[in-house]
């Protein structure tokens, strides 16, 4: 008896050890969990479209961003009903309230703007346009963009949490994006905010600043 209960224990040990693995937590990739490929990041992280032009100084950095523009055949047109700016083909349709920007902040949404204007025409106005409307694409446009707004705002020598805010703000915003599109954005909050984050450092000329603005009122 004893030894027919053994035979059935192990019997029963065997079969189960070779039942399939159920791990928890774990499926299937599906279309609502999206994942980044190795080629989304290496795309970012090369950040072609970079702009090298921005100093830091908001006047000088306007006057650069709308020559530029204009080299590329944009033209900038106030009236936008749904977003501060839309690049749409040749022509750039900002906010209303555009005008009322202060021309820091119309350097930061123009160099932002001028790195949708490089990725367009490098893969070419309709691979863009479509590319723009999936979540991978959405990503590879915007990180490299956003990126340019968050280096113009620290070379303007906007003080650092104010630059964490407004990337905690706009990774909000792209999250709420993928929420409504039915994807998890798990993985795109942590690659975005690693990124974004890998930028923040004060400018020497604005720690130069800030060391002679001490000075002077010490004196
Ligand atoms: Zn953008």
């Amino acid at each position: 008896m004893r030894r027919t209960l053994t035979a059935i224990a192990f019997v029963l040990t065997f079969l189960l050890g070779c039942l399939p693995v159920q791990v928890s937590g774990a499926s299937e990739p599906t279309e609502h969990t999206f994942m980044l490929t190795e080629a989304d990041l290496a795309y970012v992280e090369s950040d072609t479209c970079r702009q090298d032009w921005v100093t830091g100084s908001p006047a000088t950095d306007l006057e650069t961003a709308e020559t530029m523009l204009d080299e590329r055949g944009v033209r900038i047109k106030p009236g936008n009903p749904v977003a501060t700016a839309t690049a749409l083909a040749r022509t750039l349709r900002v906010s209303k309230d555009y005008e009322k920007r202060d021309t820091a902040g119309k350097a930061i949404l123009l160099s932002h703007e001028l790195v949708h204007y490089c990725q367009r025409d490098e893969q070419g106005h309709t691979a863009f346009e479509e590319s723009y409307f999936a979540s991978a694409g959405r990503w590879r446009a915007e990180v490299p963009a956003y990126l340019q707004s968050f280096r113009t705002m620290l070379l303007q020598c906007m003080p650092i949490p104010v630059v964490e805010a407004a990337i905690e703000k706009r990774i909000m915003t792209m999250r709420d994006t993928y929420l409504l599109w039915d994807i998890e954005p798990t993985q795109y909050e942590t690659e975005t905010r690693r990124i974004w984050r890998s930028v923040l450092d004060v400018p020497e000329h604005c720690v130069a600043a800030a060391n002679d603005a001490g000075q002077a009122e010490a004196a």
